[in-house]
């Protein structure tokens, strides 16, 4: 139905999440009718993100220097590691302005149905962290659902043996619900009502 180089445009697009076919037509279409300016500073912003945006290597958040600028804040608590599965969680606990210790991100969770293991993710990197003697507390901040619940128990299965102290956020997050979506109040709130593991 389309020529070659379309249909090259289109299946980019699907490679996106959320994007389907009907809306990755939908897209390429509304760059082949822009001006060719918009589709240069498309290009552009993509090559400079994936060229200057890189993994913090210490909590493997994203960051543009290294170690990124929360590791790097004299001023944060460096005793408390806040563990999440994601990026976006990060950002998410950030925005509550109550949390000021350091994080970790796992990027993903323990999930057999979908061949996830304990390797595939960073827990072996956040063992590491812990044989320094400042850290204090680790708070798993893992996402309600059955895989966020079984990396918790597997990491404080790790390190209650350390003799540090291992806490979970409260649910005030609704169970199966996604950190990244749950507002600020609830967010505090889950943090505030911390338990030990
Ligand atoms: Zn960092």
């Amino acid at each position: 139905m389309y020529s070659d180089t379309v249909n090259k445009l289109i299946n980019q697009f699907e490679r996106l999440p959320g994007i389907g076919h009907k809306s990755a037509v939908r897209l390429a279409f509304y760059i082949l009718e822009s001006p060719m300016q918009v589709a240069e500073e498309m290009s552009k912003a993509l090559i400079e993100a994936k060229k200057n945006v890189k993994f913090c290597s210490v909590c493997f958040n994203l960051t543009e220097k290294d170690p990124c600028d929360i590791c790097s804040d004299k001023k944060r608590d460096d005793s408390v590691i806040c563990v999440v599965e994601n990026v976006k969680d990060v950002i998410a606990m950030e925005k509550t302005h109550e949390y000021r210790g350091l994080y970790h991100v796992l990027h993903g969770s323990i999930s057999p149905m979908n061949n996830i293991t304990a390797g595939d993710i960073k827990i072996k990197e956040l063992l590491q962290r812990l044989s320094d003697d400042k850290i204090k507390e680790v708070i798993l901040a893992t996402n309600p659902t059955v895989e966020g619940e079984a990396t918790a128990m597997y990491i404080s299965r790790l390190i209650k043996p350390l003799g540090i102290t291992v806490t979970r956020i409260a649910h005030g997050i609704p169970v199966g619900g996604d950190l990244e979506y749950t507002d600020e109040i609830t967010l505090i709130k889950a943090l505030e009502g911390r338990r030990e593991m």
